[in-house]
């Protein structure tokens, strides 16, 4: 008899929850990773740095289970057929794992839970990606918070030494279960190639960047921020000893952790979101969504070069700056009355550290149709941002070299007229809303 610990967004073996209590369990642990074959093939580039990254750190789990004797079980497929496969195959007594937020997620950990039950097997499942979860940080009256000044609040106040202390999971590493190496799975094999440009951030960030990142954090030249977010992503680090590190060292950055969890309660709690506005009213605003621009502000050539730079960082590295995400969000909802939605799936295809809930609340905050968003009449303004925070324009002459040339396009719009028509547009919407 063993159990199985399914790895998903939780891609170590330390301070990992559900693999803590699997290896408490008193049964030998057989640790299994599924390529999703139904995420997988949705996916529209052989060439994505995401599988890359999850591949390297499927491997690299496998080489450190290999040390202990035991090896990771990868299979690509469908979960629940491979599950199927996997209970007739061993005597299973539990499957242990960690929770998933994401609407689809959720669905598919409902269907595997109902039919292990059908088998006699329990589905044990932890909170691990996150300090709290789904209830555990509600207004008094027990309804979500939809402002995130008063979710960070009661966040800190609420936060314990018991919530953030780390699994101990290494000490019973030696609860795997004792195998010869299993036959691993290529990139090839599971259908894609490594990209050659592609590089990933390191997992450890040097802690000056942390110390200073309140005063850093929004200029674009620098390498100011952690770039963790990949990692984050996929659980090669522990939030839990990130938020340690945070409260050490710089609460604005522990704001951040704050804002990731904000959004993911918001994604659970209203998972409309996922392909509504958060604020309904804003459901029939009436996007121009010109093909044309949309193409423009893809290539990074809408002769603004702010929003040109993050453009082109972005197809080139898979990463923009967080200061400007916003810039360049806001320009497509607002100057170019393009739906949201446009934006936000181009980043999903493109960011390293794509994920749902913190690209959709960002999204919607940006275009105003999301919780505690910055309202729509606030129009970034992409020469007075370039002034504040790449005033020597290092960060634009990085990705944009030919600007101030004849090469370089004109405006795509007036910033003026453009603002103005943004403000009658929302205008217009919410008063017939
Ligand atoms: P740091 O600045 O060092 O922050 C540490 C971590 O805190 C981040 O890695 C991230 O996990 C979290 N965090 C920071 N800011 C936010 C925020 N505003 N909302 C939620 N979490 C935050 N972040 C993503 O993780 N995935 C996305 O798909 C994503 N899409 C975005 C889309 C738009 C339009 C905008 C404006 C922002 C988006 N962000 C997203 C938020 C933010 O830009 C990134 O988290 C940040 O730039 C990542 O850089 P970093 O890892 O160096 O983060």
């Amino acid at each position: 008899p063993i159990v199985l610990f399914w790895f998903r967004r939780d891609l170590r073996l330390t301070d990992n929850a559900g693999l803590y209590h699997a290896l408490t369990s008193g049964f030998p642990v057989l640790p299994i990773f599924l390529y999703d074959e139904d995420i997988l093939t949705q996916l529209s580039s052989k060439q994505d740095g995401r599988v890359q990254f999850i591949h390297g750190s499927v491997t690299a789990l496998d080489t450190q289970l290999q040390e202990l004797q035991s090896s990771l079980l990868v299979r690509y497929g469908k979960p629940l057929e491979v599950l199927e496969e996997l209970v007739q195959q061993y005597a299973v007594q539990a499957v242990y794992a960690n929770h998933d937020y994401e609407p689809a997620a959720m669905k598919r950990d409902q269907e595997i839970a109902a039919f292990l039950e059908t088998k006699g097997i329990p589905m044990h499942t932890f909170k691990d990606q996150v300090i709290f979860e789904k209830n555990e940080i509600v207004k008094e009256d027990g309804t979500p918070y939809r402002v995130f000044g008063a979710y960070k609040k009661k966040w800190l106040a609420t936060l314990s030494d018991a919530s953030r202390a780390s699994y101990p999971t290494a000490r019973f590493q030696d609860h795997f279960l004792k195998t010869v190496p299993f036959r691993s799975l290529s990139l090839e094999e599971i259908g894609f190639e490594a990209s050659q440009t592609v590089s990933f951030p390191a997992s450890l960030v040097p802690e000056e960047i942390i110390k200073t990142y309140d005063q850093t954090r929004d200029l674009p030249f620098l390498a100011g921020t952690s770039r963790l977010g990949l990692h984050l992503r996929f659980g090669t680090v522990s939030v839990r000893q990130l938020v340690q590190q945070a409260l050490q060292l710089n609460a604005v950055w522990l704001g951040e952790l704050i804002w990731r969890e904000f959004f993911m309660m918001i994604l659970f709690h209203f998972p409309h979101v996922e392909h509504r506005p958060f604020h309904l009213e804003y459901e029939h605003m009436p996007w121009l969504n010109n093909e044309d621009h949309f193409a423009r502000w893809c290539a990074g050539t809408t002769g603004y070069p702010l929003v040109d730079a993050g453009m082109r960082e972005l197809n080139a590295t898979g990463f923009m700056h967080n200061r400007v995400r916003m810039v360049a969000a806001s320009f497509l909802v607002k100057h170019l009355l393009i739906d949201y939605r446009w934006g936000e799936a181009y980043f999903a295809q493109k960011l390293l550290d794509y994920d749902l809930a913190a690209n959709n609340g960002n999204w919607q905050w940006c275009a105003g149709t999301g919780c505690d968003a910055a309202p729509y009449f606030r129009v970034f303004n992409p020469e007075a941002q370039t002034k504040k925070f790449d005033k020597q324009q290092e960060y634009i002459r990085k990705w944009v070299p030919e600007v101030g040339t004849a090469s370089y396009p004109a405006p795509l719009v007036d910033h003026a007229l453009a603002r103005d028509r943004a403000l009658k547009t929302y205008k217009a919407a919410l008063s017939t809303a």
